[in-house]
């Protein structure tokens, strides 16, 4: 960093946003340099031996159907920088009391099979959206614009627009399927009766299915590690170490692009917003936090449903009522006494995990923005309801709060890991209703995280549509 150059852009905040960003300039052949608070590149992409020594745990991002199926991952060659997807057998297994479990594999047929008298409405359901889905990923990972692919979309939004817990029972007559959608649309971290939530079980489905629910071998830093070495293969810069409190504080820059959210932008750049739009930032609603778990295992989880050991991911919560009454609960600032769980056993498919043997599992759930409360009893419980004896696998184990969340990175405002809540009122217009929402009315200011459309996930579509908007102005 010489003190008379300047940087054509820099980006503030090293998250995937913030380097997908960084990477669409310079491949526009734009100077970049990229300044990140912590001592390692990757925002919500860290791997670290959060338990025991040669335990290798995701601190955020464990699963990735977003990364593989974002037309901006697509073009980069990840692969020549270090990146490996591992694909398991399947991509999510949802255990049920009656000690079966739905089992959601790559085939759209072979999941049907499962699912008993529902299977033909599954498939039904399921086909033509699979097909769809290079035409949806356009429409729904980026801003709201008219569709290119208009008949693909209505499909879509027709089922897409019901609350969750009502399309299951719409379309579903049996629990099994119910209980699974139900699953998938927790996702959302909203409660399952609000409008539109079943946009997201309709989504991580059309992944399951359409480009898997893969893992990358070494932990979701190896993400961040080959977009920072292809990165600096283009010419970008990284300087990490190096919080940002204030924009006077930047090296010269034509235009700066920051990887956090409204109540950081507004701290670290207020004075040179308007005051109009520092006062909508300020109505920017943020949502439901997350507790986090991970544990060291002597041994792989001791599954009820033998064939959840397929599956990278567990959704545990039972029935569709259950999870929809739990995700309730939060949404109305309660711990409900049976979270709903989501849960990661990558070193079933990647020994680089863990000592041989031994097992790592991430597992977290939702709680109310900003809680201090300790789920780990709760969480440990719903594990050992479908996996008796889990408890005596234990080595050891790490938990987070949601305050602990934000306190590990400040973009999860009170543990909310989606930057922002998105509901309908939220999804598109975020962080304001703007015909270009990256933009901000000060010249050269960019917003690229998740608090900008398409919004949460690892998937480097809001940095990408931030750089093209810097791109259009330098
Ligand atoms: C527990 C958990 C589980 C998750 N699971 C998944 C999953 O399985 N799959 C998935 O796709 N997504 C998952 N996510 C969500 C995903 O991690 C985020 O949506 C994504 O990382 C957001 O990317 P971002 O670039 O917008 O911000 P972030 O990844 O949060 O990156 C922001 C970066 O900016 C830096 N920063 C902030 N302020 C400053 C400053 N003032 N100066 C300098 N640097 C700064 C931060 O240190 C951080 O590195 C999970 C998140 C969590 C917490």
């Amino acid at each position: 960093m010489s003190k008379s150059y300047v940087y054509d852009a820099i980006a503030v905040g090293s998250g995937p946003n913030g380097l997908a960003a960084a990477i669409t300039l310079a491949r526009a052949s734009r100077s970049v340099l990229v300044l990140e608070a912590k001592d390692t590149v990757g925002g919500g992409m860290r791997s670290a031996e959060l338990t025991l020594p040669g335990f290798v745990h995701d601190v955020c991002s464990a699963v990735h159907p977003l990364a593989v199926g974002s037309p901006f991952f697509r073009v980069l060659p990840l692969a020549e920088h270090g990146l490996e997807w591992i694909y398991p057998p399947a991509a999510l297994a949802h255990p049920l009391d009656d000690g079966t479990a739905v089992i959601v594999e790559r085939s759209v047929d072979a999941t049907s099979e499962t699912l008993g008298r529902d299977g033909a409405a599954y498939r039904r359901l399921m086909k033509p959206l699979v097909a769809d889905w290079d035409k949806l990923a356009r429409e729904f990972l980026g801003p709201l614009r008219f569709p290119r692919h208009p008949l693909a979309m209505a499909r879509f939004g027709v089922l897409a627009l019901w609350p969750a817990s009502t399309l299951a029972r719409l379309l579903f007559r049996g629990e099994r399927a119910r209980a699974v959608f139900a699953g998938l649309a927790g996702h959302s971290i909203l409660s399952l009766d609000q409008l539109a939530t079943a946009a997201f079980g309709l989504v991580e489905s059309i992944l399951a299915h359409a480009v898997g629910w893969p893992i990358p071998r070494g932990g979701s830093q190896s993400i961040a590690n080959a977009m920072a070495s292809y990165l600096r293969s283009l010419g970008g810069e990284i300087v990490t170490g190096r919080p940002v409190e204030c924009i006077e504080e930047l090296p010269p820059h034509r235009t700066v692009l920051f990887d956090v959210t409204p109540r950081q932008l507004v701290r670290i750049a207020g004075k040179h917003l308007p005051a109009g739009y520092r006062r909508r930032l300020g109505g920017f609603r943020y949502g439901p936090g997350v507790f986090k778990m991970d544990f060291a295992l002597d041994g792989p989880i001791p599954w009820k449903a033998k064939e959840c050991l397929r599956a990278s991911t567990a959704h545990l919560g039972g029935t569709l009522d259950e999870i929809a009454a739990a995700e309730r609960a939060v949404w109305k600032g309660e711990h409900p006494d049976r979270p709903f769980v989501l849960l990661a056993q990558p070193s079933l498919f990647d020994p680089t995990r863990a000592p041989a043997g031994k097992h790592t599992v991430w597992a977290y759930c939702h709680v109310p923005n900003g809680s201090t409360f300790d789920m780990s009893d709760r969480i440990k419980a719903q594990i050992e309801r479908f996996a008796p004896g889990f408890r005596d696998r234990i080595l050891a184990c790490h938990t987070r709060t949601a305050v602990d969340v934000e306190r590990y990175n400040p973009n999860y405002v009170g543990g909310d890991i989606n930057g922002g809540v998105q509901d309908l009122r939220q999804l598109f217009t975020r962080p304001v209703a703007r015909i270009n929402p990256y933009t901000t009315p000060a010249k050269g200011i960019y917003l690229c995280s998740s608090s900008t459309p398409p919004g949460g996930g690892v998937h480097g579509m809001c940095g990408y549509f931030a750089a093209r908007a810097a791109l259009r102005v330098l």
